[in-house]
């Protein structure tokens, strides 16, 4: 069924688009399944969904007490406190890919930030989720940026679908929040690449992001001084060893010229969400004859999290200033009189590193030792087979899928995986070793994503396209970072609810507000903005459900839900 299933969707994202998708879609495509709109009176002229990387519940939770700005607004609002990135790959394409599609990674394709494809010729079988394979350079460089991996449409198709007038725009600090987001048929899409915001190969920068572009060079060039530490972030300002890193007491000074301290500061969210709200303008957004979509991703959290960790004066100043910047970003739609519904939530959580957290009573966490990765593997499943050790086993890093080399036969592929997951197993940093078919067999779950077990979060993040022949996953607390080094002391993608817990807020003028702590998915989030404009999409279309995001007698799901 499941097969069936992503096939029609193939078929659909084929039609509904003018970019091509994948081969297997044109031999099997059928009729698109029809999308109507009849918008409601009163139904909000611009979607504004907005994905904060690595902003988890956690954090959400521990300052949310401390938002004055743009935050504090939305916790007026529709307040899903204990959100789930459901699936177990919780890392930034397949995150964002769940958000405007409604649909788990098992259907958008993109089951990790990269996967190995052993049938590709040029350079490395490493494929970034965002990258057009088929566009690669014999003689290396860099990749050429598309949503081509994604298999199922966004919401800002299905809406231009509807209504070809409707507006599909999309910005965000990297490459693949943006075109996870936007997806193929696009209007105008931009991200932070290097020095400056760029678009899709072929295009041309528009006069704004031209303009912006300018500020911030103006900026870099400039420097600019360290922000303020409010008081609330005084106790967590204080110095940390990760390896060789200092971390904990950084406030953000930026050297001219150093666009890499620009990238991994509140700077660039304050950039993204200004580059935003001009292109509100340039293309008349929430103005037009029909409802038109504004995807904001902002990358800094993410960038801070990984440099720095969660509980630094870092991550505090982060998200007071990104507060502050959310609170001026509405403010500019406010002044615009503009009718929009915001929806804000996160790709993925996130984790400290293990030497805050041993001070901090959680002793057991650590960082994952090197006899869980793909060539200590390869090593001793070569030698006991008499196999070539060279890629036998490979991985984009210890925890999550691995492959085996694809011309084994399936008897010493068999063989692998068993003797894989026995040896793994017997790690004490291992929780489980799960095959590729033990989680094909496994039923997409359709409990709270609360009670899932590992097999059912790795089946939502199971695509027989990309996926491996097994996926491992690390205890609890058991950080995939080797050896800490700057830029790269923490992060993320685990099954645990630390990265798959985020909150979903939903706002906009007159509703009642209410909060919920029971669990819903960030796949929910299409569905419910698409009944808020009246976008009637084929049954099947989304793995979620809408959500009733008035919390008084009205139901935005109307008769949709
Ligand atoms: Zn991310």
């Amino acid at each position: 069924m499941f097969r069936v299933k992503t096939l029609t969707r193939y078929a659909a994202v084929l039609l509904a688009c003018a970019a091509p998708v994948v081969p297997l879609a044109a031999q099997e495509a059928a009729p698109a399944p029809a999308v109507t709109q009849q918008v409601p009176a009163g139904a909000p002229k611009l979607l504004v969904a907005i994905s904060i990387d690595q902003f988890s519940a956690d954090i959400f939770a521990q300052y949310r007490q401390r938002f004055t700005g743009g935050f504090a607004r939305l916790t007026q609002g529709a307040v899903f406190p204990a959100g789930f990135q459901s699936h177990a790959a919780t890392e930034t394409c397949p995150g964002h890919s769940t958000i405007l599609t409604g649909n788990r990674p098992a259907h958008t394709g993109i089951i990790a930030n990269s996967w190995i494809d052993q049938t590709v010729t040029t350079g490395s079988k490493v494929v970034y989720c965002a990258e057009d394979v088929s566009k690669r350079s014999s003689g290396g460089g860099g990749y050429v940026a598309s949503p081509v991996h994604l298999l199922v449409p966004t919401l800002g198709e299905w809406m231009k679908k509807a209504n070809p007038a409707a507006r599909n725009v999309a910005v965000s600090g990297k490459d693949r929040g943006a075109l996870m987001m936007g997806g193929h048929d696009i209007d105008q899409v931009y991200w932070w690449k290097g020095k400056q915001f760029v678009t899709l190969a072929g295009r041309e920068l528009g006069a704004t992001a031209v303009a912006e572009n300018a500020e911030v060079t103006k900026l870099l060039e400039k420097g600019a001084p360290a922000f303020p530490l409010p008081a609330w972030c005084a106790r967590q300002d204080r110095p940390v060893q990760a390896g060789s890193v200092t971390i904990g007491t950084g406030h953000f000074a930026l050297k001219a010229g150093e666009a890499e301290q620009f990238r991994v500061s509140p700077r660039l969210d304050r950039a993204t969400l200004d580059l935003a709200v001009k292109l509100v303008d340039e293309q008349k957004l929430g103005r037009n004859t029909v409802p038109d979509l504004l995807a904001v991703s902002l990358s800094a959290t993410d960038y801070v999290g990984h440099a720095t960790g969660t509980e630094g004066a870092e991550m505090c100043i982060q998200l007071t200033q990104l507060d502050l910047a959310l609170g001026d970003f509405f403010a500019s739609l406010d002044k615009r009189g503009i009718d929009y519904a915001v929806v804000l939530t996160a790709d993925h959580g996130g984790f400290d590193i293990p030497e805050r957290l041993h001070e901090q009573a959680l002793e057991k966490s650590a960082r994952v030792g090197s006899a869980v990765s793909a060539q200590a593997l390869s090593a001793t499943l070569g030698k006991k087979y008499g196999l070539e050790p060279k890629n036998l086993i490979l991985s984009d890093g210890p925890s999550g899928d691995y492959w085996l080399r694809r011309d084994l036969d399936a008897g010493t592929k068999g063989k692998l995986v068993d003797d894989a997951k026995a040896l793994l197993e017997a790690d004490p940093q291992v929780e489980v070793v799960l095959s590729a078919a033990e989680i094909a067999a496994t039923p997409m779950p359709t409990r709270s994503p609360e009670s899932w077990t590992l097999a059912e979060r790795a089946r939502a993040s199971y695509n027989p396209l990309h996926s491996g022949d097994f996926v491992v996953f690390l205890k609890r607390g058991i950080v995939p970072i080797p050896a800490p080094g700057p830029g790269y002391v923490a992060t993320h993608g685990s099954p645990w609810d630390y990265d798959r817990r985020v909150p979903i807020l939903f706002w906009r003028k007159g509703l009642t507000g209410f909060e919920q702590p029971s669990g819903v998915e960030t796949v929910d989030i299409a569905p419910s903005l698409a009944a808020l404009i009246g976008l009637k999409t084929p049954q099947g279309a989304f793995d979620g459900r809408c959500l009733d995001l008035d919390g008084g007698t009205a139901n935005t799901c109307g008769a949709s839900k």
